[in-house]
């Protein structure tokens, strides 16, 4: 352990409060606990000044994971270095650069799973499926709900605050940067999978399907037919207008305005009336005004007549699908159109997925599942940030996507509002009383 590690065990001495999640449900309770110490080479020990409140922290509170192991919740939590282990100094030069740049008191980001930065998985973008991943706030890894929390193989994990702000600083808010731990990254990784799929690359490069595969002679075919402006009309859905329903719905217009030449319409649909209200009020913020309106917020009657209308019931290009659960599913099996592309973020669960190989056999649908590569979106995602504050960057006001900021204490009663759907999302300051 170096002299860093050292000034760690001074302060690992102390306790430190943490929210912690008590088998089978629903009891949350704020504790003492000791305090992380570094226990391997490449951790580091963080001091934790934002976590976050997530709809997935309600899978266990509801007793949905069925671990008998009482743990301190939280994946998402922004803060500063207060150790580091012997793997961090300026000789660590082969390996990710926070190795070797690393330094007590840097301000960090912390994507909600650990990645390596160096195992094949890492080094190919797909850092959500690294080998030594692990989900902070789980029994294996304790969480950010936390005043210290340990970051292990924290060179390839952690994203530090100065290389967004460095590069520029426009009034950035710091409750922003805590959405990098996760739901924004989240929202971009809907998006791009969606839009960067080969069935919709093409299309929206203006050419006829496959001309963006990957066999050089096809590609260069000159023969490949342009398409028309009127075969260059989009219609895209994001199902599920939660935090991250907005990160995605954000995402998707910021990526869509970024296409020459093409139309595009894009329905946002939730069946609760106070996150249709929010996201009005994010659209407002958000889309110039344009006849018709680019994007429109509905219920799932509504959103489903909205794609008839507007596709003459073709349905959908591809669905972004950001609330894992099976309804939702087949709710974006239903609209979306042959050859169309489901791209789903949520969470889900053991039940099997509601489709037979006929259903998606007679519709040639793609699906894309599974967690977001953090790491490997975050570059996006903090160019997005800096460039939505006026979304991203406010608290507690109509188009802000953080409630409000809170103390543990208050802990108990915000998981049960939460839960019933009572409150957008939450930060928790750790050191407020
Ligand atoms: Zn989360
Ligand atoms: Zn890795």
């Amino acid at each position: 352990m170096t002299a860093m590690g050292t000034d760690l065990g001074r302060e690992a001495t102390g306790d430190q409060r943490a929210v912690r999640f008590y088998p089978p449900a629903y009891d949350i309770r704020v504790e003492t606990v000791s305090m992380p110490v570094i226990v391997d080479p490449d951790d580091a020990v963080i001091k934790v000044t934002l976590a976050g409140l997530c709809g997935s922290d309600l899978h266990a509170y509801r007793g949905h994971e069925e671990v008998d192991v009482v743990r301190t919740c939280g994946h998402e939590f922004i803060g500063e270095v207060v150790a580091l282990g012997s793997s961090f100094n300026p000789n660590a030069s082969e390996r990710p650069l926070l190795y070797s740049t690393l330094k007590i008191g840097d301000r960090v980001v912390s994507p909600f799973t650990v990645s390596c930065g160096e195992c094949h998985f890492c080094r190919l973008g797909f850092s959500s499926r690294c080998v030594f991943s692990a989900l902070f706030g789980t029994p294996d890894l304790p969480g950010g709900q936390a005043q210290f929390v340990r970051v292990p193989k924290a060179g390839g994990t952690l994203f530090k605050v100065e290389n967004i702000t460095s590069v520029l600083h426009s009034g950035l808010s710091d409750s922003s940067l805590l959405l990098l731990a996760d739901i924004l990254p989240t929202g971009v990784f809907a998006a791009l999978q969606a839009l960067q799929h080969p069935k919709i690359t093409s299309l929206l490069c203006g050419k006829q399907y496959p001309h963006h595969g990957f066999v050089p002679r096809y590609v260069q075919l000159e023969t490949t037919p342009n398409l028309s402006f009127d075969d260059r009309n989009f219609t895209f859905a994001v199902v599920g207008l939660g935090p991250v329903g907005i990160c995605a719905l954000v995402s998707l217009l910021d990526m869509l305005g970024d296409v020459p030449a093409i139309n595009y319409r894009v329905v946002a649909i939730d069946p609760v009336a106070s996150r249709r209200e929010k996201v009005k009020s994010v659209l407002a913020v958000l889309t110039p005004i344009a006849t018709p309106p680019r994007a429109v917020v509905a219920d799932i009657e509504e959103g489903k007549q909205l794609v008839k209308d507007w596709t003459d019931d073709v349905g959908c290009n591809a669905v972004l699908e950001v609330v894992g659960n099976n309804s939702a599913l087949l709710l974006a099996y239903e609209i979306v159109r042959p050859f169309g592309v489901i791209s789903s973020v949520g969470v889900h669960q053991a039940p099997p997925v509601p489709f037979t190989g006929r259903d998606v056999y007679k519709k040639n649908v793609s699906f894309d599942f599974g967690r977001c590569p953090v790491r490997a979106m975050l570059p996006i995602a903090a160019a997005l940030l800096l460039k939505r504050q006026d979304v991203f960057g406010g608290v507690g006001e109509p188009a802000s996507l953080i409630d409000r900021i809170a103390s543990f204490n208050d802990a108990v009663a915000i998981y049960e509002v939460f839960d019933k759907g009572g409150c957008g999302k939450i930060l928790f300051d750790p050191w407020k009383n």
